[in-house]
Formats: structure tokens, sequence, C-alpha cells
């Protein structure tokens, strides 16, 4: 088996969709950032890279390569996914926790983890989503995510 941890944080940003998890949070402002912003997969995407050993998020979907611009962060995820099946592993759970003083988490959670057992194919029972307020963590107004996740050897 093997342990991953991803972090990541983006600032706000007026006028820009909002996405955490792969799903459209309606909001005045979004994330900034080279991508769609979604700071959730991006954790994500990490920590199953880190598990891997494998090069991070920013080594490989470099923000000055004009192919990310924009893009959708599923994609990040699903690149990280393919290497971690072919280096024969399958995930076994994940825990995530959103820093965010708003929009609140907790209307949006059950659509985020759908989505999230979607883009991952596993069940939502293996996939926790917890919301904190930022409380002095960071000076900057934005979200940030921090994520564990477990592979295990494909059988
Ligand atoms: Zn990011």
């Amino acid at each position: 088996m093997r342990v991953g941890f991803g972090f990541d944080s983006h600032e706000f940003e007026e006028g820009k969709p909002l996405m955490l998890g792969g799903v459209r949070i309606e909001s005045p402002y979004g994330l900034k950032g080279h991508s769609d912003g979604d700071v959730l997969l991006h954790a994500i995407t990490d920590a199953i890279l880190g598990a891997l050993g494998a090069p991070d998020i920013g080594e490989l979907f470099s923000d000055e390569d004009d192919r990310w611009k924009g893009a959708p962060s599923e994609l990040f995820l699903e690149e990280a996914i393919k290497r971690m099946r072919e280096r024969g592993y399958r995930l076994i759970n994940l825990d995530c926790v959103l820093i965010a003083d708003r929009p609140k988490i907790a209307p949006h959670k059950s659509k985020i983890r759908k989505r999230l057992s979607e883009l991952l194919g596993i069940e939502e029972s293996r996939i926790s989503l917890k919301g904190k307020r930022r409380e002095g963590f960071c000076e900057s107004e934005g979200i940030a995510c921090m994520c564990v996740v477990l592979l295990g050897e494909e059988r």
C-alpha cells in the first residue's frame, strides 16, 4: 500500500466560474489560476501522484504551457489515475479538507462527493469531504485544500 498527501490553494477571482471537485458552484467569484482553478481536484491529483512517487501536478502540467490555459482540471486527475492504473495500483480511499470561509461547503458536499466517485471510479463511502473555516489560516481570501489518499495493489 502507498499513501499520498496533496495540498493546494488558490485566491478568489471575480467573475470566474467556481469549480470544486469537478462541480460548478453558483458563485460571483471563482478561483484564480492557469486552469479552471479547481483546488480540490488539484490536491487529489497531487496526492495520487505523490503516492506513486511521480512528478507533481506543476511539473506535469506547467502553468507556462498554453495547452492547460483554462483547462478543466479533470484532465489532470485523469492523467494521475491513468498512471496509477499503469503502475498496478487502485484507489482505496481518500480524505479531503476544504478550507474556505465562503462559499459554505456543506450544501454542496453530496454533489461533489458524487462527482468525485464518478471521476475516481470508487464508491462514495470511500470518499470523505470536510469543510472548514479559515480561522486565520492564511491571509488572502481564497480556498485551500488538503487531501490524503491510500492506494493498494490491484489484485
Ligand atoms: Zn491548483
